[in-house]
């Protein structure tokens, strides 16, 4: 297919509910923006499979192009930032709810979302990384700003096999944290030893309601899934612990109390990726380019074209994906 036409994933509404579907294209049919990208790569994310199998009110604009990250080479630019042939990655900013995104052949989008591929990065690893990765990212860096270090003690990472938990885990493992990974799939122990983890725990054992102050046991911690087990992650937590929350693949309610806060002076941090300031993302992107786990490969759990898109949502709806899934809209 030429790329005056070209193929994309498209959602819309009708009478008869959510269509899904794979659409002949063209450039015209394009939003506004002042960059063009083909598209080398996107990644599926729980909000893609909330986005597709309409779980979620996640599509704000009729209709969409879904994918909520990519990375690709320019191709037409009319912005000061970048020239024919840059690679770029674009995460976040809505795109994929608001703004199309990645499950397209091309698409053209706004300068100012875009960062630069690091010169040390794949496109292939930058996606298989995305937006999880750079999520997992700037949660280990509230960690680290935190003061949370090696020697304190075990780091908690929750959601443990999923995209954030298992890049997370070997982020945290390759700079030398002892990491305990909560997960609902412990037939899965060995991909999460394979990643770093030196301890497992189930989601069940995790899921206990907690008492206001539990034993303390972490000195940091990674959420990807909210609700009673991120309650007791901060029961849990040491006396100046510093924990980082992203997720809500649980629940979005926190059932706690101020203790862990006024009597453990516990920090608890949130992480955005949809809006991180464009100098923020740069900075974690280059972390993780010059540092990039050995064991990333591991994440992979597969590389489907658009056909696949809709049975792999169902799956990552389900909490059947182990890792990552890579899209190739080329495929
Ligand atoms: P995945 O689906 O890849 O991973 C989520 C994992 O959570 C699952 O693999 C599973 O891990 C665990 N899980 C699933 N259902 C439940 C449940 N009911 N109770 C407890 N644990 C559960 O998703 P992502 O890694 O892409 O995203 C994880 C979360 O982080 C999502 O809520 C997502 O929306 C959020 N997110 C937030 C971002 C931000 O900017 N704040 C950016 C990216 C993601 P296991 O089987 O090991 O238990």
């Amino acid at each position: 297919m030429s790329s005056e036409h070209f193929r994309a994933f498209v959602l819309d509404t009708t009478e008869a509910g959510l269509s899904r579907g794979i659409q002949t294209l063209s450039r015209q049919d394009l939003p506004d923006g002042d960059v063009l990208v083909a598209i080398d790569y996107s990644g599926l994310n729980y909000k893609d499979g909330l986005a597709i199998t309409g779980t979620g009110k996640i599509v704000l604009t009729w209709p969409m192009v879904p994918g909520i990250d990519f990375v690709g080479r320019v191709v037409e630019s009319s912005s000061d930032r970048f020239k024919n042939g840059d690679s770029v990655i674009c995460t976040g900013w809505a795109v994929g709810e608001k703004y199309w995104g990645g499950y397209s052949q091309f698409q053209r989008v706004k300068s100012d979302w875009l960062v630069p591929l690091p010169s040390s990065l794949t496109a292939r690893d930058a996606m298989l990384l995305g937006t999880a990765g750079l999520t997992a990212m700037l949660c280990v860096s509230a960690l680290e700003d935190g003061g949370v270090l090696p020697e304190q003690g075990p780091v908690i990472v929750t959601g443990a096999a999923g995209g954030v938990g298992s890049i997370a885990i070997s982020l945290l493992a390759q700079r030398g944290y002892s990491v305990t990974a909560v997960t609902g799939r412990l037939e899965e122990e060995a991909y999460l030893r394979s990643l770093g983890a030196t301890d497992i725990i189930s989601r069940d054992e995790m899921s206990e309601p907690a008492r206001p102050l539990e034993k303390q046991r972490w000195a940091g911690g990674i959420d990807t899934v909210g609700g009673n087990i991120l309650a007791r992650i901060l029961a849990e937590a040491q006396y100046g612990a510093t924990l980082a929350a992203c997720g809500l693949a649980a629940s979005h309610t926190l059932p706690t109390t101020v203790m862990p806060f006024i009597l453990r002076n516990v920090r608890l941090q949130g992480i955005d990726s949809v809006n991180c300031p464009t100098p923020t993302r740069i900075a974690a992107w280059t972390a993780l380019a010059s540092n990039l786990p050995s064991n990333l490969e591991q994440t992979l759990h597969k590389t489907i074209g658009l056909e696949e898109l809709e049975l792999s949502a169902h799956a990552i709806i389900n909490g059947v994906v182990r890792g990552r899934i890579l899209v190739n809209p080329n495929l």
